[in-house]
């Protein structure tokens, strides 16, 4: 047997063998699509046994016999434009010329064969042409709306319609064909048919094995994704993550996810307005949702006419739905839906039943976290208040013990000697303390202020190195000289009173936090349209692993102790909340044991460079200064 002999034994052999397994699958169920398969390779076995017939038989075929083997090659065309039109849709006018087209060839084979003349067969061999090459590019196209098992499964119709375009092409040679040549014509045809009829094969039914092949990827990385998806910002980025793997793991154009709202009782879809709503036993979903079970429906439209138009509309005809369930918490339904049932396999069901187990269990841990961040958030609250009452309580005991204490010590000496003069130390004891006791309610005030963004009031021109230097002078001591760096006026505008309270509030705390004196230097320059601004001391510094930390309410570096230096920790938190309001930042950095240097950068134009920053401000200038 020669090579070509033998390869044309194995194509006709493999085409016999996949007619068997297509023609059984189609009598075991007897859908359209199986039967429009099973059609088209009962067809070829047909042209094939006809040939082993007259060859067995050593008889020419007879008239009929080659009029019918024309015919059936010619009806192979046709019947794929009926499987086109399984997989998607195919105008009507399409189908009706491809039949009426093969009509008019049967009849011509019929009237003219054997010897058809070259007026007839040009015709025919243009009819198998463009029918053929419309399969091709229908196909294609559907490959490229779609993707993962689908769009390969199209891709290898096309291929094979474009196989078979050439096995016929190169039949139709062989009249034209060198003689030296033949063999190899003859072997690169037999190769065309056999790539022809595997690409048929896998294109339109799928050994189960090579679907899962080409589902693996898409599924694989989808389940690489899935353990991250819990960490997106919302459920709807869920959601739509799952819908996508969805899509990919199945090859279907759509996916929607319905979830259960407590609140109504209802599904909600996403859809492209938002959130739509309905009643959990509507839809095919719905049918998954109530009954617990997955479900395929072939024909939506059909099967729940109460929506057909929105199956029709949404281009969601053959459905599959499974409920998304985390152990008795029923979480909602996914279904992934296609224009045409056949886009699906048997198996389908169970993936798509797979995939919403894998997105109920996201789901749930999505609301795990959530739940975990609500009560770290309520528990922050509470330790947030408990901190605020103590550290408030504590810091409003110390000077009204003492105002107390003086105004007790006054009374009894007013009662035991009324004619005495009045106690000028005791009055100017309780004025200190209340003037300390104000400072310590402006600063609880401001805190809260700083926490709704409501610090900042009447914005002017204000020149901060005037500034800088009245705050430079009222801080310089015996023990503290505060050093003003500046190149000239730096006009910005701000809330002058404000600016002039950050500034006070941080040599402040230099000169507080410089126990041991030296110097406390103000610098300020003009960079990038940013007035710049750094209080820089050679203090006690800031133990590293506070710096994080340092801005945040009540937050006191581990060095600092209500002994050695009072304070409530509320300072940095409302002069970062001034900064930030000013649309500028802070930063601060140090060396513990040799100083710190606290950095500002304010934009030397407001939004728009207005005067006020609105209305309510007005109400908000007289705030107090700190004292
Ligand atoms: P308070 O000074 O009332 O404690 P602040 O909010 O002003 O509150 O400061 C928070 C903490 O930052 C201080 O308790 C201190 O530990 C640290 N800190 C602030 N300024 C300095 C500085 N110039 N040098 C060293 N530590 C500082």
């Amino acid at each position: 047997m020669s090579a070509i002999q033998f390869l044309q034994w194995l194509t006709q052999a493999i085409y016999v063998l996949i007619s068997i397994v297509v023609i059984g699958a189609a009598v075991r169920r007897a859908t359209r699509v199986r039967v429009n398969i099973a059609l088209f390779f009962g067809i070829t076995t047909l042209i094939i046994a006809q040939g082993w017939v007259v060859r067995a038989l050593g008889i020419p075929a007879g008239r009929m016999v080659s009029a019918l083997t024309i015919s059936l090659l010619l009806a192979l065309p046709y019947v794929l434009v009926r499987l086109v039109n399984d997989f998607t849709t195919v105008p009507t006018w399409i189908l009706r010329t491809a039949e009426v087209g093969l009509a008019l060839c049967v009849a011509s084979i019929v009237a003219f064969s054997p010897n058809m003349p070259l007026g007839v067969t040009l015709p025919l061999v243009l009819y198998f042409f463009v029918i053929n090459a419309y399969v091709a590019v229908a196909f294609l196209r559907a490959a490229r709306r779609t993707s993962g098992v689908t769009r390969r499964r199209m891709q290898a119709v096309a291929f094979g319609s474009g196989f078979l375009g050439l096995t016929i092409l190169l039949a139709g040679l062989r009249a034209v064909q060198p003689a030296a040549l033949r063999e190899a014509f003859t072997l690169v045809q037999q190769l065309t048919s056999l790539a022809s009829g595997i690409s048929y094969f896998v294109g339109f039914a799928p050994p189960t094995l090579l679907r899962r092949a080409w589902q693996e990827p898409a599924l694989r990385a989808f389940l690489g994704r899935a353990a991250s998806l819990p960490q997106l910002p919302d459920t709807a980025a869920i959601v739509a993550e799952l819908e996508r793997g969805a899509v990919e793991a199945l090859g279907a154009p759509h996916a929607s996810i319905g979830l259960l709202d407590e609140a109504s009782g209802k599904l909600l879809y996403t859809g492209p307005d938002g959130l739509v709503p309905f009643d959990t036993d509507a839809l095919i979903g719905g049918r998954a949702f109530t009954t617990q079970e997955p479900v395929f429906s072939a024909d939506a439209a059909r099967d729940d006419p109460a929506h057909a138009d929105l199956y029709r509309s949404t281009g969601a005809l053959a459905i599959l739905a499974a409920p998304i369930t985390a152990g008795r918490k029923w979480l909602g339904v996914l279904s992934v839906f296609a224009l045409r049932a056949p886009i699906f396999a048997e198996e389908d069901l169970r993936l798509v039943q797979l995939l919403a187990d894998q997105g109920a269990v996201i789901l749930e841990s999505r609301a795990l976290i959530d739940e975990a961040a609500r009560v770290r958030a309520r528990e922050e609250a509470t330790r947030l208040k408990d901190d605020f009452l103590s550290v408030a309580a504590h810091d409003l005991k110390t000077p009204l013990t003492t105002l107390l204490a003086s105004a007790q010590l006054m009374e009894r000496r007013a009662l035991r000697r009324p004619e005495a003069p009045p106690d000028l130390g005791s009055i100017r004891r309780i004025v200190g303390e209340s003037i300390r006791l104000r400072g310590i309610v402006v600063e609880l005030l401001d805190a809260a202020r700083t926490e709704q963004g409501r610090l900042i009031g009447r914005r002017e021109p204000t020149d901060l190195t005037e500034v800088a230097r009245e705050v430079g002078a009222r801080h310089t001591s015996g023990r503290h000289h505060v050093a003003v760096e500046t190149p000239g006026p730096i006009v910005g505008v701000y809330d002058r009173l404000r600016i002039a309270q950050l500034l006070d509030n941080l040599v402040e705390n230099a000169v507080k936090y410089s126990p041991a004196g030296g110097d406390v230097t103000l610098r300020l320059w003009e960079a990038e349209g940013m007035a710049r601004l750094t209080v820089a001391d050679h203090g006690i510094g800031i133990p590293p692993a506070d710096l994080p930390r340092l801005f945040d309410r009540f937050h006191r570096a581990a060095n600092v102790d209500d002994r050695n230096f009072a304070g409530m920790g509320l300072g940095l938190y409302i002069y970062r909340g001034i900064v930030e309001e000013h649309g500028g930042r802070m930063t601060v950095s140090s060396t513990l044991g040799a100083g710190s240097t606290f950095e500002i950068a304010l934009p030397l134009r407001a939004e728009g460079d207005t005067e006020t920053d609105g209305e309510e401000s007005d109400e908000r200038v007289g705030h107090e200064q700190h004292i």
